[in-house]
């Protein structure tokens, strides 16, 4: 088993990835995964549980005790760069099977979501030699340096929006500081979590370095999330779980770090290029079927621009591609699971009883019989939107998006950083004072001026109040995955006088 297996009609089969081999739960228990286009089985997944965790963290602090800690930097970079050409070389099968499971279109998964788990791997693959000390000019006869060591067994645990993706934000700068791993993908998106655990094997990185236990969250996450034998835990996903993960966490004073949900402003200033801004509305709202923590879902309009923009936003939301996510030309594939469609209509409900209007959409589109099974849902726009409505404060995480209009600066600002959330924001203006301006009072991790949705793997990305804290990607990883220790040595070589004569 070295390489993807290709999709295929049949259900797939997976077992648990512990200590540099694949075996089934103790309790012997499968969950399936469905193709969210069809509501068809994909895969068999070995359903792990406490007592899975429980092996897969003692695997991983025997690799940390053992080969791995012995292992020079150059070699872990060497290891994580070996891992990203595996990856390359296997990206159209991956792309196919993340595709397959988690319902995003392909052009999605081949040209974004693959491109950038290689990114990432390699550039930490290029960070495990560059993580070093600092020397420290204290007085008197004293030699005081830093070393930044790893943390030791990290738990991290992702969401299914970007799976691997989320498993690469993770993975990457933890191994190339030198840590070892318990991963837990989420439950309706475990397969290429787990087609990553044969790459890994592939590449050579010491049994028990890398462990990978899909499971239910209450279960198999709770189970990681309290193990005292974890330094850190590591979140990606809603706000609700990550309270839960810090709580348990607290118990053992267990690092942890959050990436929590959103509620972006998307804000259009009348001065913006009216093209670029819709388009950036769109690509806000509707990419990767508006599963994402950053979405600008939000959509402040300055009120002169209101009609005309909205025009050409809900012409285009009408024209997007709903269907076969596995087709080249398809703009947006299902939503993840019948849960989440439930979820997103129950807010068109919401949104109907508070007073907001149904612009365009608030229903699944009408497809072939094939994917009548599907979890399919129109991308939608509500208008007559105010800041107070749930529609505007709650985390749809669906193609939904709520417009508001706005007259005054001030204000905007206002009622932009009125929510809990702090994780992203957009703002379309062609005046750079006021861009920075906003950039300034915004409270959120990350400011997209004039463009939306843009990542890197040497960018930061995090948020502030209930969207978590921590920053991913970026040096900032690296801070995420290590400690200090500070290092005095006397170099007088004399006794120390205080107490001694
Ligand atoms: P969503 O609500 O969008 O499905 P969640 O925050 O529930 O997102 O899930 C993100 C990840 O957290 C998944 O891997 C899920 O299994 C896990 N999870 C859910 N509940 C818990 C929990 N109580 N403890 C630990 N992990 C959990």
């Amino acid at each position: 088993m070295s390489s993807p297996q290709a999709a295929t009609n049949e259900p797939r089969r997976y077992q648990l990835f512990i200590g540099g081999e694949w075996v089934d739960a103790e309790s012997g228990k499968t969950f399936t995964t469905p193709n969210p286009a069809t509501g068809a089985p994909l895969a068999e997944v070995a359903e792990a549980d406490k007592a899975d965790v429980e092996r897969a963290v003692a695997a991983a602090r025997q690799a940390f005790e053992g080969k791995w800690s012995k292992l020079s930097a150059r070699d872990r970079g060497r290891l994580l760069y070996k891992l990203a050409q595996l990856i390359e070389a296997h990206a159209k099968e991956l792309a196919a099977l993340e595709t397959a499971d988690n319902g995003k279109p392909i052009r999605e998964s081949s040209y974004i979501d693959l491109p950038q788990v290689v990114e990432n791997f390699e550039y930490f693959a290029g960070f495990a030699t560059k993580i070093e000390g600092e020397t420290i000019p204290v007085p008197g006869q004293f030699f005081n340096y830093t070393l930044r060591e790893p943390l030791g067994v990290c738990g991290q645990i992702i969401p299914w929006n970007f799976p691997l993706l989320m498993a690469a934000w993770k993975l990457a700068p933890a191994l190339a500081a030198g840590n070892t791993v318990v991963l837990k993908p989420a439950e309706q998106t475990p397969v290429t979590a787990l087609e990553l655990g044969k790459l890994i094997q592939e590449a050579g990185f010491p049994e028990g370095v890398v462990n990978i236990v899909p499971g239910y969250g209450e279960t198999a996450g709770a189970a990681l999330a309290a193990h005292p034998g974890i330094d850190k835990i590591a979140f990606t996903g809603s706000t609700e779980v990550g309270k839960l993960i810090a709580r348990a966490a607290a118990d053992n004073l267990t690092k942890v770090s959050l990436e929590l949900g959103g509620k972006a402003p998307n804000i259009v200033f009348a001065d913006a290029d009216l093209e670029q801004a819709v388009n950036g509305a769109l690509m806000g709202i509707f990419y990767n079927q508006g599963q994402v923590c950053c979405a600008g879902s939000r959509i402040f309009l300055e009120e002169r621009i209101k009609d005309e923009f909205l025009e050409r936003f809900k012409a285009k939301a009408e024209k997007i591609k709903v269907g076969d996510p596995a087709d080249k030309t398809t703009q947006m594939g299902p939503q993840v699971s019948e849960e989440q469609l439930n979820r997103i209509k129950g807010y068109v409900d919401i949104a109907r009883q508070e007073g907001a209007s149904v612009l365009t959409g608030g229903a699944s589109p009408e497809l072939d019989e094939q994917f009548r099974g599907g979890y399919f849902f129109r991308p939608t726009i509500f208008c007559d939107v105010n800041n107070r409505m749930r529609v505007a404060q709650e985390e749809i995480f669906g193609p939904v998006s709520s417009v508001i209009t706005f007259t005054d600066e001030v204000d905007l600002i206002k009622q932009a950083n009125e929510t809990i959330y702090g994780l992203s924001a957009g703002i379309w203006t062609r005046d750079i004072t006021r861009a920075h301006r906003f950039a300034r009072e915004v409270k959120a991790g990350v400011v997209w001026i004039n463009t939306y949705n843009m990542f890197n793997a040497a960018s930061p990305f995090g948020g502030y109040k209930q969207s978590g804290y921590g920053r991913e990607m970026g040096r900032h990883a690296i801070e995420l995955y290590t400690q200090i220790k500070s290092v005095w040595v006397d170099l007088s070589g004399k006794p120390i006088g205080w107490f001694g004569n």
